[in-house]
């Protein structure tokens, strides 16, 4: 016992030095745009409850109604117990919300990139990540035996040479499949990827295209569906996946697309078939934050939080790194500059987070400020404080 507790005690301590600890922060109230940490409210730039849907009255119905009518638990997974129809409800209104056939919903957003990634594709294929893909792909893809080959962020030029690289390959071995995966709208970025022409490329090289909404969906395109529509890609990628714990304010994550997909997912995601089922309260609780997104106060909601982004890189002089992007990152670099600014920021009551190493590359930290449709009133404060700490 004593071994091991010293071993992991010197591993932490090693992380420590680097500046790169960290630790959870206890908040004793609701996610919002006011949270209480350690007995004080904090004005909250952290969450990624874009909509404010987390606390939203109709969400709240719909779990607790669930709630009532179907208890805590879903008993077992889909596969072994029966599939509770709160999970077939929600799978409907995501397909159509999507102009999909079908689609699936996991536990959580990482067991569906990690599902599906490793369904897809497997030893003697090919998959190929733009470089800052979430961890979940990147660990998917590691796991599915396939060769894995990074290229440049948004570099279509690395892109193509990469599949160009596959195509060589695939001479050896026709089978071989080619899986490209990338997100819409960047988690830690903010910026967006070029799917148009990723798609133009995929297409030319007989590769797939996975794209991951997990921050777009919600936020993007006509009818809200993510920048895949906002594009008029419909259609044109093969597998699109999202998140229902973000802008949807729910928890869960969900790959949609052609009905053949989905039966296949149900066979051989992993993630899928060896986990128990999410609890049906919050499959309603999702299918309620896609209702709300899609109606016109979706779309009211969607004209706050795009007026309070604008009002903070206005304010701060900050440049947003796509427009509409409502993750607006100050890179700082280094990792102990990056958390004294957060400290500062947290003295004086904005909870902002420090992003560093491996949630991105060393030397890059950053803080990552995000902003709610309900963020208003709040933004100026946050403003004027990143003034006077330039000032000071
Ligand atoms: C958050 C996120 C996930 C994981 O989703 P969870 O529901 O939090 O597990 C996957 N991909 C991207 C791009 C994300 O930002």
């Amino acid at each position: 016992m004593a071994g091991f507790e010293e071993d992991l005690r010197a591993r932490l301590e090693a992380i420590e030095d680097q500046n790169l600890r960290r630790q959870v922060r206890r908040v004793d109230s609701a996610q919002g745009p006011h949270v209480v940490i350690q007995g004080r409210e904090c004005l909250n730039f952290s969450s990624n409850d874009y909509l404010g849907l987390a606390t939203h009255p109709k969400l709240r119905e719909a779990a607790e109604k669930t709630l009532r009518d179907y208890g805590t638990g879903s008993g077992a997974s889909r596969l072994v117990c029966g599939s509770l129809a709160p999970h077939h409800r929600l799978e409907e209104a995501l397909a159509e919300f999507k102009g999909v056939e079908r689609a699936l919903v996991f536990s959580t957003g990482y067991a569906t990139a990690f599902g599906t990634i490793t369904a897809l594709v497997s030893t003697g294929d090919i998959v190929v990540l733009d470089k800052l893909v979430h961890a979940s792909i990147v660990d998917g893809s590691r796991l599915s035996g396939a060769k894995l080959r990074i290229f440049d962020h948004n570099d279509l030029n690395d892109l193509e040479s990469v599949l160009q690289w596959a195509d060589g390959q695939r001479r050896a071995n026709d089978k071989a499949r080619v899986l490209v995966v990338t997100e819409s709208l960047f988690s830690m970025d903010g910026d967006i990827a070029p799917l148009r022409e990723i798609v133009e490329l995929k297409d030319q090289y007989g590769a797939w295209l996975m794209v991951d909404e997990a921050h777009a969906t919600g936020l993007f395109g006509a009818q809200r569906r993510g920048l895949v529509e906002e594009l008029g890609l419909t259609g044109r990628v093969e597998v699109q996946m999202g998140t229902l714990g973000k802008a949807l304010g729910s928890a869960g994550g969900y790959i949609a697309g052609a009905g053949v997909l989905i039966d296949y997912l149900v066979n051989k995601a992993r993630s899928f078939i060896f986990s128990t089922a999410p609890p049906p309260s919050v499959s309603s609780a999702s299918l309620a934050g896609v209702e709300v997104a899609r109606s016109n106060e979706g779309a009211e909601l969607l004209a706050k939080l795009r007026s309070a982004v604008m009002q903070f890189c206005e304010g701060s002089g900050i440049k947003p790194a796509a427009l509409h992007s409502p993750i607006v990152p100050k890179i700082i670099g280094d990792e102990a500059d990056a958390l004294r600014m957060a400290e500062m920021l947290f003295e004086r009551g904005f909870f902002v987070p420090a992003i560093r190493y491996p949630t991105v590359a060393r030397g890059k930290a950053r803080l990552r400020f995000t902003f709610s449709a309900a963020h208003a009133k709040d933004v100026a404060a946050l403003t004027e404080a990143l003034r006077v700490l330039r000032a000071g």
